[in-house]
């Protein structure tokens, strides 16, 4: 069986009492970093072998924990913090133990996005992550563009180096949304910064920034009224391919969040103007 493990993105004490059994009874724990694992293992006094499963060496590693799992060991997969594969290694161990039929189950808890949305007052009914946004500034003005049409909250991880830089383009292209930054969440120096996103950007321009980053911007709300013009012409349009009244007013009404009513009656108008 292929344990995947959750571990705390702080405080120790985040860690679940199966985590704890699971890590304790495991033949091995493949880890992000074997260094940063054994603190908390050695915390909770669990001895097990530990081996290290990272960036680098996943895909030929991945090859020998699933010989061993074949086997019959069991292994857990742990990252340095948080659900493993979330923004972190595990793809393609789990992808490669999947195909061989092996037993993969999850022993959930904390995640940096989960942890920070649970907070954030937005709206998390939906939701979007992003994981981390490109480094470079061109590609990362591009993604956010492609995220700007979305209606849900969206999630993203940025590190300390670029968390200002970010903070001015999510501003520039996203326009000045009310959004939560969630810094260290869980350790000793956690803070909630709340605001827009020209706010927080200032903010973290005069503060210069330490720790790890969490940033929640609300989705894009109310869409601008459209004109009287474009509703029209694509009530035209839809007609002419030959909808019919009533099925041009739905489908209009659900495009631009309009009453069906409403729209009804223009349909009748621009339909008595240029009879099919
Ligand atoms: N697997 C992890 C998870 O489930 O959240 C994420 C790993 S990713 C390599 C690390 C990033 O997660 C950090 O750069 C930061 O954006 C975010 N992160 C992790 N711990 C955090 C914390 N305590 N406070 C805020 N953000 C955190």
């Amino acid at each position: 069986m292929l344990y995947v493990v959750a571990t705390p993105i702080g405080n120790l004490e985040d860690i679940t009492l199966r985590a704890l059994r699971v890590l304790r009874e495991v033949d091995l724990i493949a880890a992000e970093d074997t260094r940063h694992t054994r603190k908390l293992l050695s915390r909770y006094e669990i001895g097990t072998p530990v081996t290290s499963y990272h960036e680098g060496n996943e895909r030929t590693k991945a090859g020998v924990l699933t010989r061993r799992l074949e086997a019959g060991e069991d292994i857990a997969l742990v990252s340095d913090a948080g659900t493993p594969t979330i923004s972190d290694p595990g793809y393609h161990l789990i992808r490669a133990a999947a195909e061989l039929g092996v037993a993969v189950t999850p022993v959930p808890g904390v995640s940096a996005a989960t942890a920070a949305l649970s907070v954030c007052g937005l709206a998390t009914d939906r939701f979007v992550f992003q994981g981390f946004l490109p480094a470079r500034q061109g590609r990362r003005r591009e993604v956010l563009r492609e995220l700007g049409d979305d209606d849900r909250t969206l999630v993203l991880y940025e590190a300390p180096h670029r968390i200002r830089e970010a903070l001015r383009d999510m501003h520039d292209v996203l326009g000045d949304r009310e959004a939560v930054v969630g810094r260290e969440l869980t350790k000793v120096h956690e803070e909630l910064s709340r605001g827009t996103l020209s706010e927080l950007a200032e903010r973290f321009d005069e503060e210069g920034a330490k720790g790890e980053f969490v940033v929640v911007i609300a989705g894009r709300g109310e869409r601008p009224p459209v004109s009287e013009e474009v509703l029209r012409a694509e009530i035209g349009r839809l007609l002419e391919a030959g909808g019919t009244a009533n099925e041009v007013a739905k489908l209009v009404a659900r495009t631009f969040s309009l009453a069906k009513r409403d729209v009804y009656k223009r349909v009748l108008e621009v339909a008595k103007r240029s009879p099919q």
